[in-house]
């Protein structure tokens, strides 16, 4: 293995994973993945997922967090929720705040209330000093427009999964945030606008994510069975993504996406971004990219 591939996003405390997760774990290193940034939606996924990292950080996977509260939840978010995801924030282990932003796509909670609760954890993450792990779906005029009048005081961060036009790309790009992609890219129903997109983002930018259990890869070579009904994503295959966006910008596997690791603890935390999506130990260039395109 010649990359060293961080996934920035997967809901790991997702019940799904419960049974195997050490095994899930194991794949992935066989893969190469060396660290998973694990997602916190609510308060008490956040607790758990701080949980995670920290039973995790110094074995062979590193694991990482992240705390906050998805726009789904946003009613959640009490000033209660909010010093216990301070609290948790202090911790090095929890790399980034959120996953948090805006979903009018279904409005689970009230669009003024998931307004309000994003600034708060905007307001957080300019006072914990870290990046933030955005969610836009279905609302990129007014995501833009809060995030754009906290851009100074935050850190930055990672607009996660994107899936959005030119113009989303563009808004983010401005706002200098990085652009998490996930399998979505695999899709050729919904994604192949993403295979151009991806040739737009500057080096040092881009990170890939598998989103797990969620968003498995379309075209992926040898999927793992099905699981009843579900088909299960897991962090081991955020290497195919890697490997997509690296066939899509005309680049090699290793030259992929971001190398720059950003502040410390595995090119988590801090700094510009919320990760970094391949930190190369490299040596031989092209081999592997050539095999996977194949
Ligand atoms: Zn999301």
């Amino acid at each position: 293995m010649t990359a060293s591939l961080v996934d920035i996003g997967a809901n790991l405390t997702k019940p799904v994973f419960q049974a195997d997760f050490d095994a899930v774990l194991a794949r992935a290193a066989a893969a190469g993945v060396s660290a998973i940034v694990v997602t916190g939606t609510t308060l008490l996924g956040s607790h758990e997922a701080c949980r995670l990292a920290q039973r995790r950080a110094h074995g062979t996977m590193s694991l990482f967090a992240t705390a906050g509260v998805h726009p789904h939840y946003a009613t959640t978010l009490s000033p209660q929720a909010i010093s216990e995801l301070q609290t948790l924030l202090a911790r090095p282990e929890v790399v980034a705040v959120g996953e948090c932003g805006l979903d009018y796509h279904r409005n689970l909670s009230p669009p003024d209330v998931q307004r309000r609760s994003f600034e708060a954890q905007l307001e957080l993450a300019a006072a914990v000093r870290k990046p933030v792990f955005l969610h836009d779906r279905s609302a990129t005029a007014d995501f833009a427009d809060i995030l754009r009048r906290w851009r100074t005081r935050i850190t930055g961060g990672v607009v996660h999964c994107f899936t959005g036009d030119r113009a989303a790309l563009d808004a983010y790009l401005a706002l200098d945030m990085h652009i998490g992609i996930t399998g979505w890219i695999c899709d050729s129903r919904r994604g192949s606008h993403l295979r151009d997109l991806v040739k737009l983002v500057p080096r040092g930018r881009l990170l890939v994510e598998t989103d797990a259990p969620f968003l498995m890869p379309q075209d992926l070579p040898n999927p793992p069975p099905r699981r009843g009904k579900f088909d299960r994503n897991e962090p081991a295959f955020v290497a195919h993504v890697a490997r997509v966006v690296a066939e899509h910008r005309g680049e090699s596997f290793e030259d992929q996406a971001l190398r720059r690791p950003v502040g410390s603890r595995g090119g988590l935390a801090a700094g510009g971004g919320a990760a970094c999506a391949v930190r190369p130990r490299v040596k031989p260039r092209g081999q592997e990219a050539r095999r996977a395109s194949a």
